[in-house]
C-alpha cells in the first residue's frame, strides 16, 4: 500500500483542480492586478472573481468584508490586533485554553503588554465552558476569539449561541472566529453565526500553503497588520499573491460542492476507522466521547503507552497520523488541548489524531484498522506499565 495521508489536519494536498486553475497566472497572466494596462486585466479580474467566491464561501454580505492574507496565523494576527488598534480604551480580552499557537501565543504576548486575559476552559469531551465565558464578558471586553472547532480533536464550539451571548451582555464587544478547521468540513455562515471577524487557511482545504484570508464585517474596523501600498483596501499591504488567490477561490468552490460527501462519506469513513479501533483495541479510549465535532476528525487515547512511538510504526508503514497540533508534535510534552481536557495521564502521552479528507478511501481505512491492533499490541508489550495494561485487558474484556 503506497502512503495513507491520515494528517488533513495538518496540512491536505492540493487539488488537481486548484493546480489547473492556478498554472496560467504563473505563466501567462503574471501581470501586477493594480496596473491599468489591459494586460493587467485578467489577473486583476481573477482577484475580483476569487474575492466574492469566498465571500460566497462564508456566506459574507458583500466581498468588500473579505481581505487576503498569507495563512491563518496571520489572519488571526491581524483580527486581534486590528480591533484592539481600533478600541484602546477597552483593555480585557478573552479566549479559550484551547486555541491555536497563533491566537493563544498572541494573547499571552498582549497580556504582557498590560491586558487583563481570561482564557476559557473545556470539559473533559473538550466542550467550551460557556458558564465561564458567559461570567467573563464585561463592559471592559474588546474582543472574544474563539476557534470555530478545535485542530486536535476536532470538536465544535456553538459559535452562534456564543455570539448571542456575548452581544446580550456587550454589544461593543467583537467576536473573532478562527474559523481555519471548519473551512471545507461544515457550511460556514458568518451572518447566521453573528460573527464579526473569521479566519481561514487555504491549505487546509486542498489549496496551497501561504494563502489565508480574514472576513471583517461592515460594522468592524480593523488596523492593517502590513503597512505599505493600498492592496485590500487598506488593510493589508502588499502585491497581491494572484495564483494562490485564484487557487484558494478554486478550492472554496471545489469544497461548496463536496460539503455533502464530508458530512456523510468522510464521516462515515471516520466512524467506521474509529469505532473499529475503539472495538479492537482493547487499551484505546475516545478522547471526546459524544462532543459534536467536524466529520474528519478522531483523537483516540492509546493507554500506557508512548504516542511517538505508534507514530514511527505507522510511518514505517506509509501511514501519516499525528500525535497533537503539527506545531506542537516534535516536543514529548503532552498537548495542551488535552491536557486542558484533563485526559488522564495513562492516556494523554498515547495520544493519536486521525484526519480524513474527501480523497481518503475505505481500502485506507480497512488497511489501518488491519495493521494498528498490530502495532498497539508490539508497542504495549515493552511498556513498563505491564500489570496496568493486564488489568485494563481484564477490565475492558468483561
Ligand atoms: N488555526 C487553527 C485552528 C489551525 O489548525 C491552524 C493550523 O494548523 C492555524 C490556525 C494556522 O494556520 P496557518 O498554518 O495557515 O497559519
Amino acid at each position: 500500500m503506497s502512503l495513507i495521508y491520515l494528517d488533513n489536519n495538518a496540512t491536505t494536498k492540493v487539488a488537481p483542480e486548484v493546480l489547473d486553475a492556478m498554472m496560467p497566472y504563473f505563466k501567462e497572466e503574471y501581470a501586477n492586478p493594480s496596473s491599468i494596462y489591459d494586460f493587467a486585466k485578467k489577473s486583476n479580474h481573477a482577484v475580483r472573481d476569487a474575492r466574492v467566491a469566498i465571500k460566497d464561501f462564508v456566506n459574507a454580505s458583500s466581498e468588500k468584508e473579505i481581505i487576503f492574507t498569507s495563512c491563518g496565523s496571520e489572519s488571526a494576527n491581524t483580527a486581534i490586533r486590528g480591533v484592539l488598534n481600533m478600541n484602546k480604551n477597552k483593555r480585557h480580552i478573552i479566549t479559550s485554553k484551547v486555541e491555536h499557537p497563533c491566537v493563544l501565543n498572541l494573547y499571552q504576548t498582549l497580556e504582557k503588554e498590560g491586558y487583563k486575559v481570561d482564557y476559557i476552559g473545556v470539559n473533559s469531551n473538550g466542550e467550551l465552558d460557556l458558564a465561564q465565558l458567559e461570567q467573563a464578558i464585561s463592559y471592559d471586553t474588546a474582543l472574544v476569539s474563539i476557534m470555530y472547532a478545535n485542530n486536535e480533536t476536532g470538536v465544535i464550539f456553538p459559535i452562534e449561541k456564543i455570539s448571542e451571548m456575548i452581544k446580550s451582555k456587550n454589544k461593543e464587544t467583537k467576536f473573532f472566529v478562527d474559523g481555519v478547521q471548519v473551512a471545507g468540513k461544515i457550511p460556514i455562515d458568518v451572518q447566521a453565526a453573528g460573527i464579526d471577524l473569521l479566519g481561514i487557511s487555504g491549505h487546509k482545504f486542498h489549496a496551497p500553503k501561504g494563502i489565508g484570508a480574514l472576513y471583517v464585517n461592515s460594522k468592524t474596523l480593523v488596523t492593517p497588520l502590513i503597512i505599505g501600498g493600498h492592496q485590500e483596501r487598506g488593510k493589508r499591504a502588499g502585491t497581491e499573491n494572484v495564483p494562490y488567490i485564484v487557487g484558494m477561490a478554486k478550492a472554496a468552490e471545489l469544497a461548496i460542492d463536496s460539503l455533502k460527501y464530508e458530512l456523510t462519506e468522510v464521516k462515515r469513513l471516520r466512524d467506521k476507522l474509529e469505532s473499529g479501533i475503539l472495538k479492537t483495541v482493547y487499551n484505546s479510549r475516545l478522547n471526546t466521547a459524544i462532543a459534536n465535532r467536524v466529520p474528519n476528525t478522531t483523537n483516540i487515547g492509546f493507554e500506557y503507552i508512548e504516542g511517538e512511538l505508534i507514530l514511527l510504526h505507522l510511518s514505517d508503514l506509509g501511514i501519516c497520523a499525528s500525535s497533537g497540533s503539527a506545531c506542537t508534535s516534535g516536543s514529548l510534552e503532552p498537548s495542551h488541548v488535552l491536557r486542558a481536557m484533563n485526559v488522564p495521564f495513562t492516556a494523554i502521552h498515547g495520544s493519536i489524531r486521525f484526519s480524513l479528507s474527501r480523497y481518503t478511501t475505505e481500502r485506507e481505512i480497512d488497511y489501518v484498522l488491519d495493521v494498528l491492533p498490530g502495532i498497539i499490541e508490539k508497542i504495549s508489550s515493552i511498556s513498563p506499565y505491564q500489570e496496568e495494561l493486564a488489568n485494563l485487558k481484564r477490565l475492558r474484556n468483561l
